[in-house]
């Protein structure tokens, strides 16, 4: 038997975590043990579907549950569970090493803000688990054994740095991590983890709702004045979904919440399900209060909790949630699935796909009864998960209009508050008949760019739509209740009213022959950029701009393309002229007399790149605009 005691140490990301829960910058200490009997109901949920998957697995069943353990005189509290326990190699990558996405950001951000408040939402947001126990332990020893092997294994640290791990051939089945508590909490009431009625309290206000029980010894004196100890169950141990709804606390449910996530923060909002019938299930949902850090990450996990007859069988099922609304968390216990059921199964089972449907379309109106009853909790819900929502816009064709319903949008008419569409259709002027919008990169770019002159001129509002999907679905759905939407950077705009547009009709046909020369000229001189160049009448002040035709992918997603490492063809768009503008009536003008000067054709191009510089857009070639416009400023002179 190897009995070396082996010194590791912590992945770098872990070692500044634990400087963080050592030096706890979090207030609400008492949640350690939140954390630690989470994993440890986590673990017995895995042992019983493992050896219900496993017949072969050699492990004991018969008597789950966990338990706490205290010692005065040492002052140390163990924690206790005979689940499915880890293997040495287990113990390294779980316990040293930090795998969750996103937490070098994390650290970063961390490290950054000097607010100890701003820290404590910060760390309430990641949710650090194990390591919560370095809050109230300066030393925590991990003892345990993986069901079905015969070597356990006994990890040890203070968590400055490094932990030690040996082997241990008497490990029970199952995990035990035992505190030695910090010397400071001692005197005070409030912090002693080693007394009774407190760890009971700690208990029943956040894992009353663990399905295992949590045992702790209690004093019993027999009548002859004996004093014995006997475990006593302290939690009640009942599923908070099969519970009615008037039963269940706001607190209760909070903590749930807690559990299922690892979050530390409340959530903003909950849902529940139940349907009876031939397909029987139990749902509970949660909107958390804020997005994950992983949010748009590749390798993220998502989905809910599934259980069948209240047995857990498997975290993040996928089947059961869609893309677009991955951050909800909860649980869904299903009364008629087979406890042996797979992913493969689940793919393609026509009851999970109802089920599915209807969670989805629950979540969806959850979000709508927001908005009306709780403005603030749908703002900050749109805030926080807008971004991915949208991505159900080209998802889930099914829930399109539902899915719209319930989307903000930043617009020209407040510089704050986003607008939902139905806000937007109401506000829409006498004889509008699309909602306008504008891609681009960022609100400055879109509100300051050409295109925007007519609009903001006659008052017509426009969405600002800066959020990369926002290119791709908009072309996508084409319209929300009978209205299209319409780009202001494409296709040809008309804004007048019936009035204007008798006297704009004459006044166009006039510039049409006036401008006919320059315009034909202007389409052959700049033929290799543009396809065509014609007369605006979307340009107040500016002399030109770029735009698409109606169906032409916009410049922005044409970006996007590039950068997915597509290979576009280059897009050729309409430039078009302001005809009031002086620099377009001069060039005119000059054109007319000397149809063959050279600088003429350089000033078309000029005006071609600042139409390109307005909206934001990028000069294929920076150095030769620079020196034809240095040239053309020096003769001015
Ligand atoms: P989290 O629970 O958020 O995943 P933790 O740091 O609390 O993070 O735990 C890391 C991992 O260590 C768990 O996901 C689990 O695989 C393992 N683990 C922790 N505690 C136990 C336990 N009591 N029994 C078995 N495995 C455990």
């Amino acid at each position: 038997m190897n009995t070396k005691v082996d010194t590791l140490e912590f992945q770098a990301e872990a070692r500044q975590l634990l400087q963080l829960m050592i030096h706890s910058i979090y207030s609400n200490k008492e949640t350690f043990l939140r954390e630690l009997v989470s994993n440890a109901s986590d673990a017995l949920d895995k042992l019983r579907l493992e050896a219900f998957q496993d017949k072969d697995l050699e492990a004991d069943t018969s008597d789950l549950h966990i338990e706490l353990e205290v010692d005065k005189d040492a002052r140390t509290l163990t924690i206790r569970d005979n689940g499915i326990g880890m293997s040495r190699e287990d113990v390294i990558g779980l316990i040293g090493t930090i795998a969750k996405s996103g937490t070098a950001e994390f650290l970063k951000k961390l490290k950054e803000s000097q607010d100890s408040a701003v820290s404590q939402d910060l760390i309430g947001q990641f949710g650090v688990g194990f390591y919560s126990s370095f809050m109230v332990a300066d030393k925590v020893t991990l003892t345990t054994r993986r069901a079905g092997e015969t070597v356990g294994t006994r990890w040890e640290s203070g968590g400055e740095g490094t932990y030690t791990i040996e082997e241990l051939d008497d490990a029970p089945q199952g995990t035990a991590v035992t505190l030695h508590l910090k010397p400071e909490d001692a005197d005070d009431q409030l912090f002693d983890y080693t007394s009774a009625w407190k760890l009971r309290e700690i208990v029943k206000k956040y894992s009353d709702f663990i399905v295992w029980p949590i045992k702790m010894a209690a004093e019993k004196t027999a009548e002859d004045g004996e004093v014995t100890h006997e475990l006593e169950t302290v939690n009640s141990m009942k599923a908070l979904w099969a519970r009615s709804k008037d039963d269940v606390t706001d607190d209760e449910y909070n903590e749930f919440y807690k559990h299922v996530s690892h979050d530390w923060q409340d959530p903003l909002e909950i849902v529940r399900m139940q349907a009876e019938g031939t397909f029987e299930y139990q749902a509970l949902l949660f909107i958390p209060s804020h997005a994950p850090m992983d949010l748009f990450m590749r390798e993220r996990k998502r989905g809910v909790q599934l259980y069948v007859k209240r047995v857990f069988i498997m975290d993040d099922c996928e089947e059961l949630m869609p893309e677009y609304l991955r951050f909800i968390k909860g649980v869904v216990d299903a009364q008629d699935l087979s406890l042996n059921v797979s992913r493969e199964i689940l793919q393609q089972d026509r009851q999970i796909q109802l089920m599915r449907r209807r969670l989805v379309k629950r979540v969806l109106s959850t979000v709508k009864t927001l908005m009306t009853e709780h403005p603030d909790k749908y703002a900050t819900f749109w805030k926080e998960f807008g971004r991915a929502v949208k991505e159900g816009l080209l998802d889930d064709v099914e829930n399109r209009v539902a899915i719209l319903d319930i989307s903000s949008f930043s617009s020209t008419n407040d510089a704050e508050a986003p607008t939902t569409l139905r806000e937007y259709i109401e506000r829409m002027k006498d004889g509008q008949q699309d909602v306008y919008y504008m891609t681009g990169e960022s609100r400055s770019i879109i509100e300051n760019s050409p295109h925007m002159e007519a609009f903001q001129a006659k008052g017509f509002e426009v969405l600002v739509l800066t959020d990369p999907i926002d290119e791709m679905w908009v072309d996508a759905v084409g319209e929300y209740e009978g209205k299209q939407f319409q780009s202001i950077a494409k296709g040809q705009v008309d804004l007048d009213s019936d009035e204007e547009k008798k006297t704009a009709e004459a006044e166009r046909e006039q510039q049409t022959k006036d401008f006919a020369e320059l315009l034909s000229w202007m389409t052959t001189t700049l033929g290799e950029s543009v396809k065509e160049v014609r007369l605006s009448s979307r340009l107040t002040t500016s002399p030109t701009c770029i735009v698409g035709d109606s169906n032409d992918m916009s410049p922005t997603l044409e970006k996007m393309y590039r950068a997915m490492g597509e290979n576009m063809p280059q897009l050729k768009r309409i430039l078009e002229l302001n005809p009031t503008h002086p620099l377009v009536v001069g060039l005119r003008d000059a054109h007319s007399k000397r149809a063959d000067d050279e600088t003429l054709a350089e000033t078309a191009e000029l005006l071609y790149g600042m139409a390109l510089l307005s909206e934001g857009g990028e000069l294929s070639d920076p150095s030769r605009f620079t020196r034809l416009l240095a040239a053309q400023l020096t003769r001015a002179l």
